[in-house]
C-alpha cells in the first residue's frame, strides 16, 4: 500500500515537472544595458546603433499576401521584375504564401528574381478564431511543415526561409513565435502597431517584455530569445483611421483617382521619412492592384520615384532585419554588396490530379520536384 503511494507521488512529481518545462519564462521589462545588437533589442522608436534620421538608410517593404499562381503572377513580373535602387542594387520585396492553388514553379520564379519567399500557413483556414486559439502544435504544423513543403516543392533553399505572416493578421499569443524559434526561423510580420507609427515602431527582439499595442490579442508574454518582430506601422488613411494592409484602409482615395493615390501613398511614406525613418511598409493583397488601375500605377509611379532617392530602399525584409542586427550609415550601406538570392532552379513537374484529404477536390499542382502522392495538406505536408 505504501509503495502503491510513493509511486504515486513519484509520478505526480514527475508530471509537474514536465508540465513545468513547458512553461516559459514571463518576459521581463527590457534591459538596455543586457539587451543589445546583434541578438537583441528592446522594442523602441530609436533608430538601431542611434544614427541621426539623415544618416539612417529608409527601408521601403513591398509585400503580398497568400497563395502564388497565374491569376496573380503578371502582376508581379510587370510592377517589380527588374527594378532596382539607386545603388544599383536589385529592389526586393516578400511574398507570404499560403498553400493552397499554389504553384510552386512560380514560387521558384519569384525567388529566382530575388524577391523574398515567407510562410502564410498551409491551410490560411477560416475562423479567425482558429488561429487565435492555435497551439503549438497546431502552428508547428502550420508552419514549420510548411517551410519544408515550400524547400520541397518550390527549390527554395531552407535557410532563405525566415519569415512569416499569420492569416488574418491574427496572433496567437507566444506559440507561432515558439514554433518561429524552434524551426530555425528568424522574424515574424504579423503585428500591426497604430500607437508607434509616428515616429514609427523599428523591428526588435522578444527577449523582453515588448511595449508595441496588442490590437489581434492574445499577444506574446514569454520571452524568447532573438525572435524579430517587424512590426506592421500601420497607415492613416485619409480620416486619419489606422490600416495595416493598403486593401483595408476605411477611407482611401477614390479607386479610380490616380493622382490621389499617388498623394495617398507619398503622404504615408514621408510620415516615415520625416521622422525616424522606420521601416515603410507598403502591405497588399495582389488582387486589389490588379483590379484598379489607378491603385496599379499609382503604385508603380511610387515606386519608379522611391528607386530614384539615394536614400530610399526597396529590399526584403530579411535584409531589414540583418541592417537592424549591424546598423551602418546609409553612405556606407549603398556601397554594400548587394543582397543575392543563392541560385536554385527548378525542376518542372506538373502533378495531377491529386486526391486531398480535406476536400472532395481534386488538384493539379506545379512543382520543382518529384510528384507527391496526393495533394500536400496539414499533417501531411510533402503530400506522401
Ligand atoms: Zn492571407
Amino acid at each position: 500500500m505504501k509503495l502503491t503511494w510513493l509511486l504515486f507521488s513519484l509520478l505526480l512529481v514527475a508530471i509537474a515537472a514536465a508540465q513545468n518545462e513547458e512553461e516559459l519564462p514571463l518576459a521581463e521589462l527590457c534591459d538596455v544595458e543586457s539587451c543589445q545588437l546583434p541578438n537583441c533589442r528592446c522594442s523602441s522608436t530609436g533608430i538601431p546603433g542611434g544614427l541621426r534620421p539623415r544618416d539612417t538608410p529608409q527601408f521601403v517593404l513591398v509585400t503580398f499576401d497568400d497563395a502564388i499562381n497565374i491569376l496573380n503572377i503578371e502582376t508581379y513580373r510587370s510592377t517589380l521584375y527588374g527594378r532596382s535602387n539607386s545603388n544599383g542594387c536589385p529592389a526586393g520585396a516578400t511574398f507570404y504564401v499560403s498553400h493552397q492553388y499554389t504553384n510552386y514553379q512560380l514560387v521558384n520564379e519569384l525567388y529566382s528574381n530575388g524577391f523574398e519567399i515567407g510562410l502564410h500557413s498551409i491551410t490560411h483556414r477560416t475562423p479567425q478564431s482558429f488561429w487565435a486559439e492555435a497551439d503549438y502544435e497546431t502552428l508547428k504544423g502550420e508552419f514549420a511543415d510548411q517551410r519544408q513543403m515550400m524547400s520541397h516543392f518550390g527549390k527554395i533553399p531552407l535557410e532563405r526561409i525566415q519569415g512569416m505572416r499569420m492569416p488574418f493578421l491574427q496572433l496567437a499569443g507566444n506559440a507561432s513565435f515558439q514554433v518561429l524559434k524552434s524551426s530555425g526561423m528568424t522574424f515574424d510580420a504579423s503585428w500591426p502597431t497604430i500607437t508607434f507609427t509616428e515616429p514609427g515602431l523599428w523591428p526588435y527582439t522578444l527577449d523582453y517584455a515588448s511595449n508595441q499595442d496588442c490590437q489581434l490579442p492574445p499577444c506574446p508574454s514569454a520571452s524568447l530569445e532573438g525572435v524579430w518582430v517587424l512590426p506592421m506601422v500601420a497607415w492613416k488613411d485619409l480620416n486619419n483611421n489606422p490600416c495595416a494592409m493598403v486593401d483595408a484602409c476605411f477611407a482611401p482615395p477614390a479607386l479610380d483617382d490616380e493622382d490621389g493615390w499617388f498623394q495617398f501613398i507619398s503622404t504615408n511614406f514621408e510620415r516615415h521619412y520625416f521622422n525616424n525613418r522606420a521601416p515603410f511598409g507598403f502591405y497588399i493583397h495582389e488582387w486589389f492592384v490588379r483590379t484598379y488601375p489607378a491603385v496599379n500605377n499609382a503604385f508603380i509611379k511610387f515606386l519608379d520615384t522611391i528607386n530614384n532617392m539615394p536614400d530610399v530602399f526597396m529590399v526584403n525584409s530579411a535584409d531589414v532585419i540583418n541592417w537592424v542586427k549591424n546598423p551602418v550609415p546609409v553612405d556606407q550601406y549603398k556601397n554594400q554588396a548587394c543582397p543575392q538570392n543563392p541560385p536554385s532552379p527548378c525542376l518542372p513537374t506538373n502533378c495531377g490530379p491529386l486526391s486531398a484529404t480535406h476536400t472532395q477536390e481534386q488538384f493539379w499542382m506545379a512543382s520543382c520536384n518529384t510528384c507527391p502522392n496526393v495533394y500536400p495538406w496539414f499533417g501531411n505536408p510533402l503530400g506522401a
